[in-house]
């Protein structure tokens, strides 16, 4: 038979299973090209943030969690911070509060805090040089970083709640070169570590027991939060188990049992990285045209003239689709507003958290992909309830137009890693 194809309508979407394969079929080359230009795959980053929720001391040693950053003389002199530095950020009036976090810009619309890109730590990487994959890193750092995560999902008074058996910090949390080259599965160090998770799992069954039951209790927003983190979570597992290191061989290459075991065992999870591709490419159609419902930050613009073709045939694809997320639902009715804050605050403590994964490479990914889909959301959320394409524009930095556009490719090529496996694993059933 076969494996994660999912068919009828996606839950909370407004569209079914095999139409985001059939989109996903056309869009995928056109966000496989943009990615490769220059605006599109230099992306501005600051990966020396300290971890504000705990003390991280994951020091990843193992090659594969590097980040190769790119000085600023490699950088086209359009995107240099000495150009962009020029330009005005944020007014302090659009400034929030955030906590301890001062180096913070980000307008009480954003979803997401924002690197300063002026600060010391902020890094030009290369995105095509750095490629989201397998990395070893596991075990108790990873765990307590998802964790944090899903805890987010509780609003209404459960806040972030420290482990109450502290996790080591003296080990890196993982699976270090001598697990990477020893002749025990990878695949077991990986379950192993999993079982350590201190109730992780129980955690993570009950945020998700509404969702599984179909119990109504919980409305529309907390499982569309849940269901963003979640499908989030499934694509970076479909991107690891796709980019897997073979141990013995040394390649790279897609393993079939760490998808069965991480994804096909758990059909939700799939659903959710459906969920997420239905999210953004509303958000892509939401962009609109750039003189009408968006625009860049001065000095962010995007000067070549391929690229903002690629861009509008890309937001056009978009806006032809069949409709897949209705935003007109959210938000809506007594206590909308509080509800929206309190989203947009949890949403913006999970984008603190990726300060505290302990491998450049993963923390890279991951402060992209929140960035990418809390840009979404602003898109989606952010403005007045009355947005309607044409008024009250939405500006954007550079950094979040990247973040959307590379983490639509990212689930893009998750859907395109399932249809691998299911290949993988009807042939796998044909030698049986
Ligand atoms: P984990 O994936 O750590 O999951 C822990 C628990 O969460 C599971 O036991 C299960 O109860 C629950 N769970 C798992 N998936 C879902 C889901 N989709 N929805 C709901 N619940 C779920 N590793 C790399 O090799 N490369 C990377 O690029 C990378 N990027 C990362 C980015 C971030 C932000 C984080 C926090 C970790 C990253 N990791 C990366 C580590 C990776 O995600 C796993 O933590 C690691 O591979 C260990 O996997 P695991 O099997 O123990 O389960």
């Amino acid at each position: 038979g076969s494996i994660c194809r999912p068919t009828g309508k996606i839950d909370d979407a407004c569209c079914d299973f095999e139409t985001v394969e059939d989109i996903n079929q056309r869009f995928f080359d056109g966000l496989e090209l943009i990615r490769t230009r220059d605006f599109f795959k230099y992306y501005k980053v600051d990966l020396f943030k300290d971890c504000p929720f705990w003390v991280e001391n994951g020091l990843c040693m193992n090659r594969a969690c590097g980040v190769e950053t790119s000085d600023e003389s490699e950088i086209p002199p359009e995107y240099r911070t000495s150009r962009l530095s020029l330009v005005s950020t944020a007014s302090s009036s659009e400034v929030s509060p955030v906590g301890s976090d001062s180096s913070c810009s980000c307008s009480s619309r954003n979803f997401c805090h924002l690197d300063d890109e002026n600060s010391s730590g902020a890094v030009y990487v290369d995105l095509l040089k750095n490629p989201e994959r397998f990395t070893g890193y596991a075990g108790p750092s990873a765990n307590r970083v998802w964790k944090s995560i899903y805890e987010e999902n509780c609003f209404g008074g459960v806040k972030f709640i420290e482990p109450a058996r502290p996790l080591s910090t003296g080990g890196s949390g993982f699976i270090g070169s001598e697990s990477l080259s020893s002749s025990s599965s990878l695949g077991s160090s990986i379950s192993s570590s999993s079982s350590s998770s201190n109730g992780f799992s129980s955690l993570v069954a009950s945020l998700q027991a509404p969702l599984d039951s179909g119990d109504s209790e919980q409305c529309l927003e907390k499982r569309v939060f849940y269901r963003v983190i979640s499908g989030l979570h499934a694509s970076i597992s479909i991107h690891i188990c796709n980019e897997f290191l073979d141990q013995r061989t040394g390649e790279w290459a897609p393993n079939l049992e760490c998808f069965i075991t991480r994804i096909a065992e758990h059909p939700e999870r799939l659903q959710n990285v459906y969920f997420n591709y239905v999210l953004i490419l509303r958000a892509l159609a939401r962009l609109g045209d750039e003189s009408q419902s968006f625009s860049l930050r001065k000095g962010d613009e995007i000067e070549d003239v391929q690229t903002r073709k690629e861009l509008s045939s890309l937001i056009q694809s978009a806006k032809d689709c069949p409709p897949t997320f209705d935003e007109g639902q959210m938000f809506v009715g007594k206590g909308a507003m509080e509800l929206k804050e309190e989203f947009r605050q949890h949403f913006r403590n999970v984008s603190s958290i990726m300060d505290c994964v302990g491998c450049d490479k993963c923390r890279l990914w991951g402060k992209l992909q929140i960035n990418g889909l809390g840009t979404a959301m602003k898109l989606l959320f952010g403005g007045s309830q009355e947005r309607r394409d044409g008024e009250d524009k939405v500006e954007l930095q550079r950094s979040e137009l990247v973040a959307l556009v590379n983490t639509a490719h990212r689930f893009a090529e998750s859907l395109r890693a399932v249809e691998t496996f299911r290949q993988m694993f009807q042939e796998s059933k044909r030698k049986e």
